[in-house]
């Protein structure tokens, strides 16, 4: 199991490590800054060193047992088991990233319909709600320019299923419900704004966002709305 550093500090852009297996196609390390895709968050990409040599991560996904597996393009140069690496990422395309999903964040506490999906990438990003109304433009992209504006903290913390059950009114405002039996749940808190499970790479704070605006809206059948954000 690879220890995960971005999910106590999603700013940390370099670590070292060490080697724990490697195969054709991907390293794996025994702890990473690197974010594996999931939740609609694309995977991480950046570089690996050691001893003169170095080698491109291209996406970093899931393996097994919780191992997170630095793909790389077969025939890269490749370290030996055990050795001590230092793991970067591509801090640019990583903070777009954080800055999309939190702004995605704002935008369902904006239209507080449910989400059926979602998308995030570097050049715009995507919700699906499940609503008939039809969005406009305008008035969600000032809302959720308010709500970066204001600054609002953002704070990530883990509850265990104890906890959860002991406070089912927490439970009520959550905007996403947790999955039970998990043992616990990673929290993701928008002061004032938003609280719901989440185990993706955010802001400190909504001002971060800059400027965001909504780009597009896409009437995907009857009960779905695909509305696109961009930022500038
Ligand atoms: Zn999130």
């Amino acid at each position: 199991m690879t220890e995960t550093l971005f999910r106590d500090d999603s700013y940390i852009r370099d670590c070292d490590a060490t080697v724990t297996s490697v195969e054709e196609d991907a390293i794996i390390l025994d702890r990473t800054v690197f974010y594996s895709m999931g939740g609609g968050q694309p995977g991480d990409v950046g570089t690996i060193a050691w001893s003169g040599n170095s080698t491109a991560v291209i996406d970093t996904r899931y393996g097994d047992a919780g191992a997170i597996r630095h793909i790389v393009k077969p025939g890269s140069p490749l370290p030996q088991v055990g050795s001590s690496v230092r793991a970067t990422i591509d801090w640019d395309r990583r903070y777009t990233h954080m800055r999309m999903h939190t702004a995605l964040h704002l935008l369902g506490a904006v239209l507080r319909y449910g989400v059926t999906g979602g998308n995030i990438g570097a050049d715009r990003s995507r919700l699906d709600f499940d609503m008939e109304d039809t969005v406009d433009k305008e008035s969600v992209s000032a809302a959720m320019q308010a709500l970066v504006d204001a600054d609002h903290p953002v704070r990530c913390r883990w509850i265990s299923d104890e906890e959860l059950e002991a406070q089912p009114e927490l439970v009520r405002t959550m905007s996403v419900q947790p999955p039970k039996g998990a043992g616990r749940v990673r929290l993701l808190e928008i002061e004032n704004v938003d609280l719901q499970p989440c185990g993706g790479t955010h802001l400190r704070s909504t001002g971060e966002v800059g400027r965001v605006n909504v780009a597009k809206v896409e009437k995907k059948g009857k009960r779905n709305r695909r509305v696109y954000i961009a930022l500038d």
